[in-house]
């Protein structure tokens, strides 16, 4: 009875098993009891809550499709995707650490790397003593990565690297960092960096509106001499990174819904509790409109994720049907969190209530891991055979 109880208008619960309901209320209670108290002063103070890393180890959040041979969870889709909507039920950039551990990290050494990296790196990430992060995007290459600059060299014995990544979650604080570079041959391969290799650097970017609660920053490599057993060995190409998005938007289609139904509750409560003209606002036609309409759009949300997460488990969701879903249920979610805004009126700017936060943190969300437009253009491309982008 202390959980918050999930908007389920088609009673999706059905569709669950009891091991994802159990890995979800698992979540749900850790978010309700250690993040929803304490997330609305780190936003305001921009800092991102340390103590909550071990905390997100044991709910699951580092490796949750990760084999437990590797420290991970050995969790399916449907389950990974379950915690992700509990995380960002709490705040998108909560969730954010967790993608990019699971999908861009743990994901890349599990899936690319060799037997010793994966020894060396999983476990480690799977407990939270080590943070990832991802570098793939640079300040002249967002949407377009294959036009990347940051590059290495054979030494002989070591790689050399040099060039930037911008606009990296968790960078100022992560171990290690998965980074996306061109060899001599303009070929792509990830290379794992660590933290206090000479030339590497990681500054924080600050005067961020969006994702307070989550640090971001650049990676900075001058001449970085990199060991040759850190490459990524198995795959290579833009393909390499492209997969690992796949996994981590496939878990912001989920995520998305859990901020969606934060900013509906929280609506749904005031519209019954707040009175003017003598009423309950949410006896006013035009209250209900936008009620209903949320309810509506986050049931369809539900049923999109919920049928890519069973696909995803078959191992048959195209990155274009994930694209799909990364689109439509972070639109949806950013739409119900300008809706609910107002249904609160001015209490609806105020930290007291989750909902500028969501807001705010949508406008990131809807933008990185391939961009609103980008996706579109991939559906677009999908059902036409017709390339825009070139
Ligand atoms: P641009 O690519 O410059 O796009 C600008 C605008 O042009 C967009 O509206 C876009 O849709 C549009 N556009 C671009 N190309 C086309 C086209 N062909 N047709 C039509 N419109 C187009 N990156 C990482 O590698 N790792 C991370 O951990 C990471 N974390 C992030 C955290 C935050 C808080 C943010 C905000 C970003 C993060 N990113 C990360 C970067 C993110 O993935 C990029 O911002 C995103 O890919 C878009 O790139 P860009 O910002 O350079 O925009």
């Amino acid at each position: 009875p202390d959980l918050f109880q999930a908007p389920d208008y088609y009673l999706i619960d059905e569709l669950l098993s009891d091991e994802h309901k159990l890995v979800r209320n698992t979540s749900r209670s850790w978010v309700k009891k250690e993040l929803s108290p304490i997330i609305e002063e780190y936003a305001q103070k921009s800092e991102f809550p340390k103590q909550l890393i071990s905390g997100l180890a044991e709910v699951g959040a580092f490796g949750s499709y990760i084999p437990s041979e590797y420290g991970g969870a050995g969790l399916d889709q449907i389950s990974y995707g379950l915690i992700m909507q509990e995380l960002e039920r709490g705040d998108s950039g909560i969730r954010s650490t967790a993608s990019v551990q699971t999908s861009l990290v743990m994901g890349p050494i599990y899936n690319y790397g060799s037997e010793p990296q994966r020894k060396k790196y999983l476990p480690k990430l799977a407990s939270g003593e080590w943070i990832g992060s991802f570098g793939l995007t640079e300040p002249n290459h967002g949407s377009n990565p294959g036009g990347m600059e940051t590059k290495f060299k054979d030494m002989g014995d070591h790689y050399l690297l040099n060039g930037a990544k911008m606009w990296i979650s968790n960078s100022p604080i992560c171990d290690v960092a998965v980074v996306w570079a061109k060899n001599e041959e303009g070929r792509i391969h990830g290379l794992i960096v660590e933290r206090g290799m000479e030339g590497f650097t990681t500054p924080e970017t600050k005067n961020k509106w969006s994702l307070r609660a989550s640090i971001t920053g650049e990676l900075i490599f001058n001449n970085v001499k990199v060991p040759k057993e850190n490459i990524l060995p198995n795959k290579s190409g833009l393909g390499a990174p492209l997969k690992c998005l796949d996994h981590a938007r496939y878990g912001i289609a989920w995520g998305a819904i859990g901020a969606a139904m934060d900013c509906y509750d929280t609506a749904l409560r005031y519209s019954k509790e707040r009175t003017q003209f003598g009423k309950p606002i949410g006896q006013f036609q035009l209250q209900q409109k936008k009620l209903a309409e949320m309810i509506t759009e986050i049931t369809k949300a539900q049923l999109m994720a919920w049928r890519l997460g069973v696909l995803k488990n078959e191992g048959k969701a195209t990155s274009a049907q994930i694209s799909m879903a990364k689109r439509n249920n972070v639109e949806m979610a950013i739409n119900i969190a300008r809706e609910a805004r107002q249904v609160l009126g001015a209490m609806g700017i105020s930290g007291e209530y989750s909902i500028m936060r969501h807001a705010m943190n949508l406008e990131s969300v809807i933008t990185y891991e391939g961009t609103h437009d980008v996706h579109l253009l991939i559906t677009g491309l999908d059902i036409t055979g017709l390339n825009a982008f070139k």
